[in-house]
């Protein structure tokens, strides 16, 4: 059989210290997971039940730059963990949930905060805000294997040597196996997938020219140009 277009390419990141790729399926992001957050951006930090959006597949971006998007006057930095899997199912138990990560990255969740915004207030979707290209930079996959998990330790963003936000992975609303135990109740997870954590306070604007260099806890530092 041949394909009667050119298919797409999968996305494949890097995974530090490997000649493998890890190929991406599918990505998740849940908002408001850090209390801090959640108050700068006016809600209640109560832990009601998660929710969660999608970014594609190829808006990952492992280059190290991020080309300021057109149709926004306000891009946004959200600093975040990145946890990728292994494999995957459905009506995981928390308990058994860290069994399908792979590894662990720093990443970006950038945001046309505008679109974002105006979307919000009408009750449409986000995507225009969120899923735009090249919307998430991501750094080198740390796998378990070698590292460990990550449940706590400073997550922190600089732009231009100053910090902007700053964190700990301990104060998550939801944590990490809870979040996958949750997103399998509602779709078939599975080997491939990517799941962004959440950004601690701190979020705002970026400009063409900033140096943003995340730097999580027990990960090598990730910087990323906007250009
Ligand atoms: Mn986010």
């Amino acid at each position: 059989m041949t394909y009667a277009i050119e298919a797409s390419l999968t996305v494949a990141l890097p995974i530090h210290g490997s000649d493998e790729t890890f190929p991406v399926r599918r990505v998740y992001c849940i908002g408001r997971n850090y209390a801090a957050h959640a108050i700068e951006m006016g809600h209640d930090p109560d832990r009601e039940d998660p929710f969660f959006f999608q970014k594609n597949a190829d808006n990952l971006d492992p280059s190290g730059t991020f080309p300021y998007p057109p149709k926004s006057e306000d891009v946004h930095h959200e600093v975040e963990l990145a946890v990728m899997l292994k494999s995957g199912g459905t009506n995981i138990p928390v308990d058994a949930a860290l069994d399908h990560v792979f590894g662990y990255a720093a990443s970006l969740d950038m945001t046309r905060r505008d679109l974002q915004g105006a979307q919000k207030k009408l009750g449409r979707p986000w995507e225009i805000g969120k899923a735009f290209e090249r919307s998430a930079p991501v750094g080198p996959i740390y796998p378990a294997g070698e590292i460990g998990h990550l449940s706590e330790g400073a997550i922190k963003l600089t732009v231009n040597g100053d910090i902007r936000q700053e964190g700990d992975l301990n104060q998550m609303i939801w944590k990490v196996p809870e979040m996958i135990s949750y997103l399998s109740d509602y779709f078939e997870l599975a080997a491939g997938d990517v799941i962004l954590s959440g950004t601690p306070a701190g979020v705002g604007p970026v400009a063409r020219g900033d140096e943003l260099v995340v730097d999580v806890e027990g990960l090598a530092p990730f910087s990323v140009e906007v250009v």
